[in-house]
């Protein structure tokens, strides 16, 4: 059996990743497997433990790091964030596409842990534009002022990691951005 990508997609806080991703998981010829990661941070209202992430403490996050159990973690706005590896694994030695959610740095180590495997598939989505991001954010209202404050700062250190990603993607209108990532999904499958 072919086993089955690992996509990697990226992007600014609030540019529409999880949005896209809710797009794509509905497609059943990609047959995607979400990745849920680990956080520390605390759920927003709506967030579902082990469904959008699942919610650790600092210790909990510390001793899956020291067990090895994490592919790759990194800090992000105060808060850690790391990708199980045993289901990734699992995954796509049974022919599934896994898709992980994951920013800059996260990437720069499954791009170096998985070097010279060519079916990891690395996308990175971009605004139209800084106001639309800081609308999108806003818009979400999920954030307090500081935090929306700090993602916005952190998404300039972001953009300078761009040139890592095969596919640089805009999410300007939502079912065009999709479509998108979607050939290039295809695309790869069939390769
Ligand atoms: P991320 O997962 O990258 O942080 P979200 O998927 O939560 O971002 O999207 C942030 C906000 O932007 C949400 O309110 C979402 O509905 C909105 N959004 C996503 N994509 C688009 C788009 N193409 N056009 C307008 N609004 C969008
Ligand atoms: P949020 O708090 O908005 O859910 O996520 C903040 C950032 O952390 C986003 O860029 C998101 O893609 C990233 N992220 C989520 N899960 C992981 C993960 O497992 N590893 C890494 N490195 N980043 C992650």
């Amino acid at each position: 059996m072919k086993r089955g990508l690992l996509i990697i997609m990226s992007g600014p806080s609030g540019v529409g990743k999880g949005t896209v991703r809710l797009e794509l998981v509905k497609d059943k010829m990609l047959d995607l497997f979400y990745s849920v990661s680990m956080t520390t941070r605390k759920p927003r209202p709506g967030e579902v433990d082990g469904s959008d992430y699942y919610f650790v403490s600092r210790e909990e996050f510390d001793r899956q790091i020291a067990n090895d159990n994490l592919l790759e973690w990194a800090e992000f706005v105060g808060n850690k964030y790391g990708t199980p590896r045993d289901k990734v694994e699992e995954k796509r030695s049974n022919g599934r596409n896994v898709l992980l959610e994951i920013e800059v740095n996260g990437t720069s180590q499954v791009l170096s842990k998985l070097k010279g495997d060519n079916d990891v598939v690395t996308i990175f989505l971009v605004p139209p534009s800084i106001e639309e991001l800081e609308s999108r954010i806003r818009g979400r209202s999920t954030e307090t002022e500081e935090a929306i404050q700090k993602r916005l700062a952190r998404c300039k250190e972001e953009l300078k990691l761009k040139s890592q990603y095969e596919y640089v993607v805009v999410n300007d209108d939502l079912s065009r951005c999709v479509d998108e990532v979607r050939n290039i999904i295809y695309s790869r499958m069939s390769k």
